[in-house]
């Protein structure tokens, strides 16, 4: 294992899919904020899960942060790739955001565990993990262990079950 070296997951998704609200579901109780603001590039969340240490960038969907957050790519040991599975328009918007993630130089070819999480699973006209997965091709990720969970950040619901693979895979 790597002992209580830490870990960085890089949290990816385009804007208002839930990353913030995904983020602060994880933090312990007490760590938690009462109102999340719409995600600021280079804004760094912690938590911790199964052991290990997460150490998460929250990053911003808009184009001018690209260069930002690819610059984390190098020392991501995990990506977590948050998706709104309501919002059917802007899943194409999500595919070509993951296709160049994955084709980046940083990333292509390396072992680094992806979970998408397919959230607003409770929203109305949400798609089914399997309906998201498709539509983002994900059965053409080759280089890569990864793993799509239904989550609902309002609630929480699922985030343990995409949080506890994740674990296993940085193991
Ligand atoms: P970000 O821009 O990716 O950080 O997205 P936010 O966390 O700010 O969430 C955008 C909006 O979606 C907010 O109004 C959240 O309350 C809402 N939201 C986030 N997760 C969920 C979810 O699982 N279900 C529903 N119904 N709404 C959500």
């Amino acid at each position: 294992g790597r002992g209580k070296a830490e870990v960085t997951v890089l949290v990816l998704g385009l804007d208002n899919s839930g990353k913030s609200t995904l983020l602060n579901a994880l933090r312990a109780p007490e760590q938690r904020v009462a109102h999340t603001t719409p995600t600021v590039a280079q804004q760094q969340e912690h938590f911790q899960s199964g052991g290990v240490s997460f150490s998460a960038w929250d990053v911003s969907g808009a184009p001018r942060h690209r260069a930002l957050w690819e610059r984390h790519y190098r020392r991501a040991h995990a990506v977590i790739f948050v998706v709104d599975s309501a919002d059917h328009l802007r899943l194409v918007v999500a595919r070509e955001e993951m296709e160049l993630l994955l084709a980046h130089p940083d990333m292509f070819g390396r072992r680094v565990p992806l979970l998408i999480f397919a959230n607003k699973s409770d929203a109305a006209h949400a798609l089914a993990p399997m309906q998201v997965a498709a539509a983002l091709c994900l059965e053409r990720i080759t280089d890569k262990p990864w793993h799509i969970c239904a989550s609902c950040a309002l609630s929480g619901a699922g985030i343990a079950d995409g949080v506890t693979w994740l674990a296993r895979q940085l193991r």
